[in-house]
């Protein structure tokens, strides 16, 4: 049996997007594997011209946007947003939604200051806090939309008259989402958009104007669009697959995976909650349906994660700083194997 892989990135990849992948090391084009061909030719333009027109199309992205794929992850947006919006007299707002949002914050601080409007820390992150006042002199207000680790999700996005940015590293093409309402989103690629090597950028046009002008020219958005996204050599090999799986998203067509998504998420939610053993603490319009943490008594993990591997379920293990379990769905996951592991879990209950 195939395994079933709840990775929370890099996430697995279609079967049909591998083989493709394999056959490009191989040979791609003229003689040519992927790994070598320049990206200064008409073959590699072709690649990144496509990827961000099929991004713009299936994101249902406005003209006002220009698209960017950034070598390294979506942590080097975290350095390269001060450095090109803020300085010691601009400060940006941030909501604290857990780890990766204290992670750009902590970045900030290195160049500005970074100033929390709202935090979950008093909920242990299991909320996304509510009514908070946005702070309009501020360069922007920052959100983790999806928290990958505390396997929490914005339900409404904030207003706010400033530009709002997002880190949609977990839930960019995972639901319908008006990416419009946005001025700047980056997300790593190894979750829906192909394997790591990569981040996607959205940056809205306006904000090239505010680009510090001493912001060094590498990890300048303005040079980086320029330069069409090849500045320094880029990881063609994660782009051409980040293209693959945009081109397997249309031929499956959103509406499907995104309905998939929604029963995938429906079911294990269920079965926590219907489960004597296994919890979830997180506040039920806040659940997010990409990444499903729960727990049991700790004495059970050991055995779960055994039982379960017996079963070829695997990486279901909760991040290194919250321990217990998270189950990640990204697109490719398919529903039969949610279902084996919604079984698996009851299975496991009933050895009791
Ligand atoms: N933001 C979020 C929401 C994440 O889940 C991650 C982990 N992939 C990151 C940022 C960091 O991404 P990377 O490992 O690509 O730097």
């Amino acid at each position: 049996m195939i395994k079933c892989n709840f990775n929370s990135g890099p996430a697995m990849l279609p079967t049909e997007v591998l083989q493709q992948v394999a056959e490009a090391v191989l040979h791609y084009k003229n003689g040519e594997s992927i790994l070598e061909i320049s990206h200064r030719s008409n073959t590699y333009h072709e690649i990144i011209d496509e990827a961000k027109s099929l991004l713009k199309e299936l994101c249902n992205l406005n003209d006002d946007f220009e698209i960017l794929y950034l070598p390294g992850g979506a942590s080097n947006l975290f350095a390269m947003i001060p450095m090109n919006f803020l300085s010691d007299k601009k400060y940006a707002s941030f909501i604290d939604t857990g780890y990766w949002s204290k992670k750009i914050i902590a970045e900030t601080n290195l160049v500005s200051n970074a100033k929390i409007i709202a935090s979950g820390e008093l909920n242990n992150y299991n909320k996304i806090p509510e009514n908070f006042e946005v702070d309009n002199n501020a360069e922007f207000l920052h959100i983790t939309h999806n928290n990958t680790i505390e396997g929490t999700q914005f339900d409404t996005i904030p207003k706010a008259e400033i530009p709002l940015f997002a880190d949609m590293s977990s839930s960019l093409l995972s639901k319908e989402i008006n990416y419009n309402q946005f001025d700047f989103i980056y997300a790593s690629t190894h979750k829906n958009a192909g394997t790591a090597g990569c981040t996607i950028v959205f940056i809205k046009k306006h904000l090239l104007d505010k680009i510090n002008i001493d912001c060094p020219s590498v990890f300048n958005f303005r040079k980086n669009i320029e330069a069409n996204s090849i500045y320094s050599t880029p990881s063609v090999y994660a782009v051409y697959v980040s293209l693959l799986m945009l081109k397997w998203m249309k031929k499956e067509t959103l509406s499907k995976i995104f309905l998939q998504n929604k029963l995938k998420a429906e079911l294990i939610y269920k079965t926590i909650d219907e489960s004597k053993i296994f919890n979830n603490s997180v506040a039920k319009n806040n659940r997010s349906p990409m990444n499903i943490v729960f727990n049991c008594d700790s004495k059970h993990e050991t055995s779960f994660l055994e039982f379960a591997a017996q079963q070829n379920i695997i990486n279901i293990s909760g991040h290194r700083s919250v321990g217990a379990f998270r189950a990640s769905m990204y697109n490719t996951m398919s529903l039969n194997c949610v279902e084996h592991f919604a079984n698996t879990m009851k299975n496991f209950e009933l050895t009791f």
